[in-house]
């Protein structure tokens, strides 16, 4: 959430809570386990202490986790429990009511896609140390924003993450508690907001910190805010500008020592029209006399027509949005970094640039563009603190000046509430909405630079890097802007949420002329909102080194058999299902359990689907691999050694690994019609895998004289651009029919 701004309701509510907080700080924000704790250390070895107790009492430790989740308070209802991979094994009640989306099962899925973006890199880290340590006992104390599928938003909460061991596997227990606690309970809310929804007056009701928690009616009548647009968020939000900070320091002064405040209010509603309302804000404490939600009660009195357009100096200002303009910016950087000088204080500029604003443009013309640009320098403005800057500096690029982010969890936390902001699409005059999508770029002072050109050519910078990558979002950094850098992996899971990737089919025929279909080689791709379509040799090596392929394996294992299981309904029979999977994820201890229980849930068995591992990440893993292949070959599913020729495997290795196929390396295939030197290699490779009692396949076939060659070498199965290309799920059934016709023709 926002810092709430000097002066301002939330910031003032952040005071008015100061001297309870300062008390509790310690207690409150790391978990107080039980109430008569001082600091976090003492918290930390009492939870430890607890848990060696019930270790020793258990006597066991082959139950770790359900000690450990046995030794904390009950009061701690949100938790999970995953796999060192991230997959969730148990979730609490609690967690399952705030993650799971319509009652899913939580158990199965991956911590990742709870996981706001901006903390995606944060979880990977604590994920690889507890591995590389193997450590049990560590404790790790974090605040992670996660998503909460019921309502939907993202939510901060002080983590507690806890590595335990369960027989020969790590498991790791994350304790969760969300930041933002309402005064009442949301049942409260729910009640006093449904029995207000036929008042006449408007209601939100505030927790303690000054968060809107819930809205009747009437308010959303009144401001076109609705409860989904303001929950969560900083009332804020509706502010004018048109009362000062005095206004508000009065306003919080009485409200504190009276309990109550009845006055008049400049508000600006969702169409940026300002008016004048009627309130009264009352406190409601709890028997400790602390307070712990505000209700304010609203009418509207007068809205002010002249108040739509804002009031500027055109020297300054950019005369469409009324934003301060790059001038102006330049300006106050300028000043910003005179007064930082000694080192006191810092801030950075985040550049924000509309994606596809130009078509937006073209096709709705420009009045539209102008409505848009106008609501989102509203909604930027709504969004950032009264300190900080939000200035028009070129067409549809807006920078903030961002003053005093203490970490850079603070920028990620403003950019975030701007992604939100501009998330709601723009209505548009005849009722439709237009979505927007933003690239942000941030770049801190001094850190990314020390003069003003250098600081915003660099948030410039990072800008772009962000939209080259497709990210919302990325801080400046001299390296990773022309590369793909590892934060690609964490957008895979987020496209993996937006339905962005989907599987194609290849086919696997046989090389005579007949070409019967005998199975099809599933290829995952990545519809990208930028890149358009991305291939997986560019993000499948970022995704194997942050273990997004884990998630993602696991996806295209599930999809390829839902999908094989579908063909089988249709009566397209006898195929084999080729997936490829990653060495990394070959070091899943569960692997073949999960690869079994896929199989099963889809009815598919299992010498239907063929894993195919890389030569080289077969003979580089070779003791992983022979286990798990070992495991998977007890399961009856096929294995192939993919991109055969290319890793030097040592003839002895490869021998004593359970596979059943070769695939000949497409590099081998090119130059078969005209080098005598890759025919004798493919013979040689065909010769290997009839001697070690293989199957092989050539990928790559392009020609109908590379063809003639593998069949006559005895090849068994090819696949290529000449027999067919990737195709997707449905184009491939039709052609699968077709061809199957065909075969019977020329039969
Ligand atoms: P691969 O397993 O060797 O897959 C075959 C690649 O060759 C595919 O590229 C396919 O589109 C391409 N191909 C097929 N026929 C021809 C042809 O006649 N000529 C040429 N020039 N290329 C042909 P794609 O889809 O880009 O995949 C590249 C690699 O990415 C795959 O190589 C595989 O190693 C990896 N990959 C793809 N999907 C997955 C996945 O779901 N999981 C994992 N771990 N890796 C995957
Ligand atoms: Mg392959």
């Amino acid at each position: 959430m926002t810092p709430a701004a000097p002066g301002d309701p939330a910031d003032a509510a952040a005071k008015a809570a100061a001297p309870r907080r300062s008390l509790a700080t310690l207690q409150q924000q790391l978990f107080s386990y039980a109430q008569d704790l001082r600091d976090l250390m003492e918290q930390q070895s009492l939870l430890q202490q607890r848990y060696q107790l019930a270790l020793q009492s258990h006597g066991s430790s082959t139950h770790s986790a359900d000690v450990l989740l046995d030794a904390i308070p009950k009061t701690i209802d949100t938790y999970l429990v995953t796999d060192s991979q991230g997959e969730i094994v148990r979730a609490s009640p609690g967690a399952q009511r705030a993650f799971a989306s319509g009652g899913a099962e939580l158990k199965g899925k991956f911590i990742w896609q709870f996981i706001h973006w901006s903390h995606l890199e944060i979880v990977t880290k604590l994920l690889a140390k507890f591995v590389g340590v193997g450590a049990t006992g560590a404790v790790e104390q974090r605040k992670l924003v996660l998503l909460d599928r019921a309502l939907p938003r993202a939510i901060i909460y002080d983590a507690l993450v806890i590595p335990v061991r369960k027989l020969d596997r790590m498991e790791i227990v994350w304790l969760l508690r969300a930041e933002v606690q309402s005064g009442l309970s949301d049942i409260a809310i729910q009640k006093l907001m449904l029995t207000s929804s036929e008042c006449a007056a408007g209601l939100f009701i505030a927790d303690a910190n000054g968060l809107v928690c819930g809205v009747n009616s009437a308010f959303s009548r009144v401001t076109g805010y609705s409860g989904a647009d303001l929950v969560g968020e900083n009332p804020r939000l509706l502010s004018s500008g048109r009362q000062d900070a005095d206004f508000y320091r009065s306003f919080w002064a009485h409200l504190v020592e009276a309990g109550s405040w009845t006055g008049e209010f400049f508000n600006r509603k969702k169409n940026g029209r300002i008016y004048t309302e009627r309130k009264t804000v009352r406190a409601v404490k709890n028997e400790k006399d602390e307070t712990v939600s505000y209700i304010n009660a609203m009418v509207e009195i007068s809205h002010d027509e002249s108040e739509t357009q804002p009031r500027t100096n055109p020297a300054h200002h950019d005369a469409l949005t009324g934003l301060p303009n790059r001038r102006l910016l330049e300006d106050r950087l300028t000043q910003a970094m005179a007064n930082a000088r000694d080192g006191s204080n810092k801030f950075c500029l985040m550049h924000i640039d509309l994606n596809r604003f130009k078509p937006i443009n073209d096709e709705f013309g420009h009045q539209v563009g102008d409505q848009v640009l106008r609501e989102v320098s509203a909604r930027l403005q709504a969004t950032v603190r009264q300190s900080d800057m939000v200035a028009r500096v070129e067409g549809d690029e807006f920078v903030i000046l961002l003053q005093n982010p203490v970490h850079n969890e603070d920028a990620h936390s403003i950019a975030s509430s701007v992604l939100t902001a501009l998330a709601a699409p723009v209505e548009l005059a005849d009722g439709k909405g237009l979505k927007l999508s933003v690239s942000i770029g941030c770049a801190r002072y001094p850190l990314d630079g020390d003069d003003v050109a250098t600081l915003l050519k660099h948030a410039d910078a990072a800008m772009y890097s962000a939209k080259r990558l497709g990210l919302e979002f990325s801080f400046f950094e001299a390296d990773s802007i022309v590369q793909p850098g590892p934060d690609m992996g964490a957008d895979i899971l987020l496209a993996l949420e937006r339905q962005q990737l989907h599987l194609v089919y290849q086919p696997q025929v046989t090389p005579d002329k007949f070409h019967q279909l005998r199975g099809c080689e599933v290829l995952l791709r990545w519809n990208h909102p930028l890149l358009g379509e991305v291939l997986p040799l560019t993000f499948i090596p970022i995704a194997e080194k942050n273990g997004a392929i884990v998630a993602l394996g696991y996806w295209v294992l599930e999809t390829a058999c839902e999908q094989l299981s579908a063909w089988q309904k249709d009566g397209l029979l006898g195929l084999t299902l080729s997936v490829n999977i990653s060495s990394r994820q070959l070091q899943d201890p569960q692997f073949a359990q999960r690869v079994s229980q896929i199989l099963r849930t889809h009815g598919i068995k299992p010498s239907s689907l063929e894993l195919e591992i890389t030569e080289a990440d077969a003979m580089q893993y070779l003791q992983d691999a022979r286990s798990r292949l070992s495991q998977l070959r007890e399961l009856e599913v096929k294995l192939a050694i993919d991109d055969f020729g290319s890793g030097y495997s040592k003839l002895s290795s490869l021998g004593s690994l359970p596979v059943q196929r070769l695939k000949i390396d497409r590099n081998f295939v090119r130059d078969l019609a005209q080098s005598s030197a890759a025919r004798a290699m493919s013979e040689c490779f065909i010769g290997i895998a009839a001697t070690l009692g293989m199957d092989v396949t050539a990928g790559g076939v392009e020609t109908q004289a590379q063809l003639d060659v593998l069949a006559s070498q005895g090849c068994h199965l090819v696949q290529g651009f000449l027999t067919g290309k990737p195709m997707a799920a449905d184009a491939f059934a039709a052609w699968a029919r077709e061809s199957g016709q065909a075969a019977c023709d020329r039969a």
